[in-house]
């Protein structure tokens, strides 16, 4: 299991930054929410939210929570302020610009860049409480300027909160090699005799065969290390098969 840490930025009496009529505890709550959204579309991923309401969380309570729970990733959400524009991300000052925690970094910061229609203002580094006193790998992003109003006239458009908010999942799944579930009504046609197994992991090896499943439209159960589980009642475990039609 992946344990991912979401922190929406302030919250409570600490509204952050504000401008444009908006303010930054609401946006990176919106955020912060789809990003736990759209990762829970992956297997073997389980996430943790320092807030999931307006409600005040000390700074420390949030690293708190993410050290003891043994978080793999802690994933801040913030919204810049002070006339400028764009998006930027932030790992650990003291940390090396070619280490784990950066690569890491760097891939959900290109993955956010190619999508979110902001300039790059670039992947710093910053002596942030989050960042510092954070056990794991951690990141910061500032997903632009709430007194700018071009950037604001994005945070109030649900599309692009979303769109920010997949990059943002995205990226989490490349850096941590999450594949996505499968859906309950993804369908997979069989077009000859196959044999099915009890587990993935016997398909995989053409070890003690359960059935030969017949031509025919399935849906898929399941899907595990390359093999799936496939079934004519859709949500009810079938057998499992190996796709590339191994003997
Ligand atoms: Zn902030």
């Amino acid at each position: 299991m992946v344990k991912i840490f979401i922190d929406p930025g302030h919250g409570g009496v600490d509204s952050g930054a504000t401008g444009n009529g908006l303010l930054e505890k609401n946006v990176t709550l919106q955020i912060a929410l789809l990003v736990r959204k759209y990762l829970t579309a992956y297997e073997h991923v389980t996430i943790k939210m320092s807030r999931t309401s307006d409600k005040t969380v000390t700074l420390s309570a949030r690293t708190n929570e993410a050290n003891n729970w043994g978080a793999d990733y802690f994933l801040s959400i913030h919204i810049n302020a002070g006339g400028g524009t764009g998006f930027e991300s932030y790992i650990y000052s003291r940390l090396s610009s070619s280490g784990e925690t950066a690569k890491c970094r760097n891939i959900i910061h290109n993955e956010i860049v190619k999508v979110n229609e902001l300039r790059d203002r670039g992947k710093k580094q910053g002596n942030l409480h989050v960042l510092r006193e954070s056990m794991m790998s951690s990141m910061l992003t500032e997903n632009g300027f709430i007194d700018t109003k071009a950037d604001a006239e994005k945070m109030k458009d649900k599309k692009w909160l979303e769109t920010v908010a997949k990059a943002h999942a995205d990226g989490l799944a490349k850096v941590f090699h999450l594949k996505k579930k499968a859906h309950k009504d993804d369908r997979y046609t069989m077009t000859k005799n196959t044999p099915g197994y009890y587990t993935a992991e016997d398909a995989k090896k053409g070890k003690n065969k359960k059935s030969t499943m017949l031509p025919g439209k399935y849906y898929i159960y399941k899907q595990a290390s390359g093999m799936i589980n496939i079934t004519k009642q859709k949500g009810v475990p079938g057998s499992w098969i190996d796709p590339k039609g191994r003997k």
